[in-house]
């Protein structure tokens, strides 16, 4: 779980019915608990838990996905990680989000717009009867001005909203279908891939697309290539670690380097979601890979953008090396600095080219050369924190280059 996540404990249910009476009927005797193979209930449960905790009214169809709270909740959180690492680097704006299929519920904009007062979605639908009852649960809690649906078609473009060109987008975000037919599901049954209840009320479009999701979000990825920083970060929700593989091969195949993989807990239920972008801002670890990762998904993990040193130091000490590197600006908050730098001056290249007079070719490689750092203090170790920046060894040379100073100064 997200550690923002204010379902870490399960919902006593008892309690949850005096704020929302209609969940009262399906309250076993005589427990907190609830019958989680009951539908309705579990729509009942959603209902409630959107009420109480985020002041959403949503009505869900019986015949369509039922979204559970805690897992929609954890996407959202994550994507927040994101918006905020960009915000580092852009300033505070006014975020758009695109939400590919938004389901009946749309719960990712409602959940989006109620958490954070400046995001604004476009989301997609391609189920008529779910972007009815979308539309309906917009209007409802007064984010018609906030949320608007586009309908999608089959075949098509997936990420439509995109092809405004009057506007740019912070993130785009998707639930896809994942399996690609009924023999997929029970494969994926038996091998255990779903928790017990995560195959309930979805409908053959909420459930199935052509390849599955894996053939689903690669398509995405490719319609990305197209469309490249007119929106920040794209992301998908997976619910087959095997699809993460693929999913990862193809940015590869892309030559996509700027890319997270994160991964959702919930119960028993275990999603993933993997996220790239065309820009050159970097995701902090805690946001583009996983804390404590199995042997399968550890190869598909992006390489470390946070950088820990062990060193007992000062702020003086950190801010004195800072300040002796040629060329860059150093802004300071009491154990907090961030830095600019236009070009690689502390390498030993950049020395002896330095040296040698040959600082006009440092010059003619600007654009690649752009880095900026932040690096936080703590009473065992220093942080580097990997911002912005399209080259990964001069943001590794940065960090061993102000560590070893560090170090020569005790
Ligand atoms: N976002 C919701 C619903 C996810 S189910 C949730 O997380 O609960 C997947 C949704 O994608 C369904 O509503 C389905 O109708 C929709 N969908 C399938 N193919 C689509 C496409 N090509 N474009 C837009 N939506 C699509």
């Amino acid at each position: 779980m997200h550690p923002r996540n204010i379902y870490l404990q399960t919902p006593d249910f008892r309690q949850l019915a005096t704020s929302y009476p209609p969940l009262q009927d399906f309250l076993q005797p005589h427990s907190n608990l609830v019958d989680f193979q009951d539908e309705e209930a579990q729509r009942c449960i959603t209902e409630a838990l959107l009420y109480r905790d985020f002041n959403l009214k949503v009505q869900l169809p019986k015949n369509r996905l039922c979204p559970p709270v805690p897992n929609r909740l954890n996407y959202i959180l994550w994507i927040q990680d994101i918006v905020r690492a960009c915000q580092v680097v852009t300033g505070e704006q006014p975020v758009t989000g695109v939400d590919i299929g938004t389901g009946a519920s749309a719960i990712y904009p409602l959940l989006g717009c109620r958490l954070n007062p400046c995001w604004n979605f476009v989301v997609t639908e391609l189920d008529e009867l779910s972007a009815k009852y979308a539309q309906k649960n917009v209007k409802a809690n007064n984010l018609s001005d906030r949320i608007q649906i586009v309908m999608a078609s089959v075949p098509g473009p997936i990420l439509i909203p995109l092809s405004d060109t009057s506007q740019t987008f912070d993130f785009t975000m998707c639930n896809p279908p994942f399996y690609s037919s009924a023999e997929d599901v029970a494969q994926s049954l038996e091998a255990k891939e779903f928790g017990p209840n995560a195959v309930c009320t979805g409908a053959a479009v909420e459930m199935f697309t052509e390849g599955g999701e894996s053939a689903f979000v690669q398509r995405i990825v490719k319609e990305s290539v197209a469309f490249g920083t007119r929106c920040t970060w794209y992301t998908s929700m997976f619910g087959k670690l095997s699809s993460v593989g693929e999913v990862v091969d193809t940015l590869k195949a892309n030559c996509i380097d700027n890319y997270a993989v994160t991964e959702f807990v919930q119960g028993q239920t275990r999603r993933w979601a993997v996220g790239w972008s065309f820009t050159d801002i970097r995701l902090p670890d805690t946001a583009s890979r996983i804390s404590n990762p199995n042997a399968f998904i550890q190869r598909y993990l992006p390489p470390h953008n946070t950088i820990r040193q062990p060193a007992k130091t000062s702020n003086k000490v950190v801010e004195d090396a800072l300040l002796a590197i040629r060329g860059v600006s150093v802004e300071s908050c009491s154990s907090h600095f961030l830095v600019n730098a236009s070009g690689d001056t502390w390498s030993r290249t950049a020395r002896r080219k330095q040296r040698r007079r040959m600082e006009a070719e440092v010059e003619n490689s600007l654009p690649e050369m752009i880095l900026t750092c932040s690096i936080t203090i703590s009473g065992e170790y220093v942080e580097f924190q990997w911002v912005r920046g399209r080259n990964r060894s001069l943001f590794e040379s940065f960090c061993s280059h102000v560590s070893r100073k560090i170090a020569s100064s005790r």
